[in-house]
């Protein structure tokens, strides 16, 4: 991969690599925008194949915060990071530490949370270095578990996209199938279910499902089948790419919402949903109620001040529908339109 044409660099404006010796740490620290404010995101670790293969993820990571952090009307731009090993075989205190200088050495321009293979714990090691660090322990005073505010957002957004597909918001008898029953799906299914719709899980962890049936009493059907079950609406919740050219054909539902990152293998796919009649409200602006909760513990950490921001999700995903309607284009082509035209105002606003 070269560095510096625009085509390698996708529009990041940093790319810091970071080594110690001493702990092993080895990490890259990707920006892609600023345009908002600083670049906020998590940190990745995991067992990548190649140096190469790291670089790729985070510049794609990246680049989806900046659309997400846009989308949500945070004041931040797109940044990510990747530590690259096994972190069940290298993480320690003293790689930990050696990370969160590498994060303070950027001065506020990259503000970290954790991600997949980080915790709230690892979060309170790195924040011994820098300030730059959020989403950490509720009982220190941080932002805690973003997954309840990610469960919420979700619900106002499917709420909201309900009631343009359907003309009503009313769930009482809606069929949902919801395809994982982890921190974020569980709390979904308990939202669900206490506004009265009909719901289908399945998680690959067998535990995951028995608590939702004996919690909910929802229905379990097999994993193979959810995605493909006959309902209103589709939550996945678990996996991303799960919508592809294979897939789509398949689906029996109408409404497309759920909390699972990178839910179309290719833009393409936003396309194939729409030729089929299936509105698709995109991953990046359902989900986002987590990067919502953790932004606020910048400001001071207040819990109603961040559920009253995760109910505006709901608000955002009618506009993105009502955008994508009058320009006869995908949500998801509305949704990067309208993200896109925040950061264009900022950055003339700002000059540069
Ligand atoms: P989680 O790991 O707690 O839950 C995911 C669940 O999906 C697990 O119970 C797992 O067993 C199940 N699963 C895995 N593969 C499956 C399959 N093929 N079929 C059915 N179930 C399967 O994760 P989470 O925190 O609940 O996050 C769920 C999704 O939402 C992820 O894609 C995550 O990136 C995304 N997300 C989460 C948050 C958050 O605040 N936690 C925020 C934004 C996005």
């Amino acid at each position: 991969m070269g560095v510096f044409s625009s085509a390698d660099r996708d529009g990041h404006t940093h790319v810091l690599y970071g080594a110690d010796d001493a702990s092993g740490l080895r990490a890259i620290i990707a920006i892609h925008s600023t345009a908002l404010g600083p670049a906020l995101g998590g940190t990745r670790f995991y067992p990548y194949t190649s140096d190469d293969e790291a670089l790729r993820d985070v510049l794609r990571l990246s680049k989806g915060m900046t659309l997400k952090n846009a989308a949500a009307g945070l004041e931040h731009g797109g940044g990510k990071a990747v530590i690259i090993g096994d972190p069940r075989q290298i993480k320690t205190e003293a790689l930990l530490l050696a990370y969160g200088r590498m994060i303070e050495s950027l001065g506020g321009r990259y503000i970290t949370a954790e991600d997949v293979g980080t915790t709230i714990e690892d979060m309170e090691w790195v924040r011994q270095e820098t300030k730059w660090v959020t989403g950490t322990s509720s009982a220190n005073g941080g932002s805690g578990d973003p997954s309840p505010a990610t469960a919420l957002g979700l619900f106002a957004s499917m709420q909201a996209a309900a009631g343009y597909v359907f003309g009503s918001t009313d769930l009482i008898g809606r069929r949902v199938a919801v395809q994982g029953v982890g921190k974020v799906g569980m709390d979904y299914v308990g939202l669900l279910v206490e506004a009265g719709a009909d719901v289908l899980v399945a998680d690959t962890w067998e535990p995951a499902v028995d608590r939702a049936v004996e919690r909910y009493g929802v229905k379990e059907i097999p994993t193979q089948d959810i995605l493909f079950a006959d309902v209103d609406i589709l939550s996945p919740c678990a996996l991303g790419a799960v919508f592809d050219v294979k897939s789509i054909p398949k689906l029996n539902c109408r409404l497309i919402v759920g909390s699972a990152n990178n839910q179309l293998a290719s833009d393409a796919d936003a396309q194939r949903l729409a030729e089929r009649d299936i509105v698709y409200v995109p991953d990046f602006v359902a989900n986002a109620g987590g990067v919502i909760n953790v932004a606020d513990q910048l400001h001071g950490y207040d819990r109603e001040r961040v559920m009253a921001k995760v109910l505006e999700l709901g608000h955002r995903t009618t506009e993105i529908l009502a955008a994508a309607d009058s320009l006869a284009i995908t949500p998801n082509a509305a949704a990067i339109r309208m993200a896109n035209e925040r950061i264009k105002a900022a950055i003339n606003r700002s000059g540069s």
